[in-house]
């Protein structure tokens, strides 16, 4: 069994324009935007990334906007919530405030015993807001959010899955303890976790895979500490049978991948070297940064991208 695993690390989704998703997460939810880069893979394309202030493993909500992108079909064999953690009490506020912003798919409930907040991003993204009674984390503050209600990170995610057993086998072998059942949920939660620590299984037999989109969850990404503990769990998920890929440098982390039986695409992301690796703390996610192959070409990049509020 894994024992390296500190929770999650980020979560990439897609959205359809870049200016309403930067204004989403940065004015609407009040993240930090901690790195402005593109694509590894389509430099036509920003990598947005969002988070606290250091973009600190366990908070960084990253988008890939593509423009025009055609919507997702939600469905199973992906995240289908994605969860942010704020102050117990805190939740009125944030109903008050995302109502007055005209945020859409709006509604309250009580899961596991906390007070969650839905509600959609621009794209449809299935997101939540989780009151939290002792998340000592400190969250970046941003005009408007005062930091008794400012969100904390992720709590953890919500997987949307034909069945859950699969899921379930391979969340214990990552070191994922089983925790409570409330309905068809059933709660896993990582000891020791860095605090975006919950992983919920929903099973849902009769509904057809979703098709992938704008305001899809594109993977989901878990903390290691360093390289070595990477290398270490990529034995150990070789070993029982996992196609992993080779280690890949994405510049402020170290990354590997593979998919789970239950068709979501899992990311093992090394907490090191972090986003302040080429920029500032204090001016991070200002400027555009590219990955070095790239930088010949900036001048042509910068031009083909459009301008994003500060
Ligand atoms: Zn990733």
């Amino acid at each position: 069994m894994i024992k390296d695993i500190k929770g999650l690390h980020h979560v990439t989704s897609m959205a359809s324009n870049a200016q309403q998703n930067n204004a989403f997460f940065t004015d609407t939810l009040g993240l930090r935007r901690v790195k402005k880069t593109v694509n590894f893979d389509d430099p036509s394309v920003y990598h947005l990334y969002y988070g606290d202030e250091q973009g600190t493993p366990g908070t960084v909500m990253t988008y890939f906007p593509f423009p025009h992108m055609m919507t997702g079909r939600p469905g199973v064999g992906e995240v289908g919530e994605t969860q942010f953690s704020i102050p117990k009490g805190s939740l009125a506020f944030w109903k008050d405030r995302l109502i007055a912003q005209g945020v859409g798919g709006i509604a309250t409930d009580t899961v596991f015993g906390a007070g969650r907040l839905r509600f959609t991003g621009p794209d449809g993204d299935a997101l939540a807001l989780v009151e939290a009674n002792d998340d000592a984390r400190t969250p970046w503050t941003a005009e408007g959010i005062s930091a008794d209600n400012a969100i904390r990170g992720f709590s953890g995610a919500r997987f949307n899955l034909h069945e859950t057993a699969s899921t379930a086998e391979l969340l214990g072998f990552m070191g994922y303890e089983r925790a409570e059942t409330e309905g068809d949920v059933t709660r896993f939660i990582i000891p020791g976790g860095n605090g975006a620590d919950t992983i919920d299984l929903v099973a849902l037999p009769q509904t057809p895979f979703a098709r992938q989109g704008a305001g899809s969850v594109h993977h989901i990404a878990f903390a290691v500490e360093n390289r070595e503990k990477q290398l270490e769990v990529r034995k150990a998920l070789m070993d029982t049978g996992y196609q992993v890929t080779p280690v890949i440098d994405r510049d402020y982390f170290w990354a590997i991948y593979f998919r789970t039986p239950g068709g979501i695409l899992f990311e093992i992301a090394t907490n090191e070297p972090g986003f302040d690796r080429d920029e500032d703390t204090a001016h991070l996610g200002e400027a555009l940064k590219l990955p070095s192959r790239y930088e010949p070409f900036r001048n042509k990049i910068e031009a083909g991208l459009v301008p994003l509020a500060a």
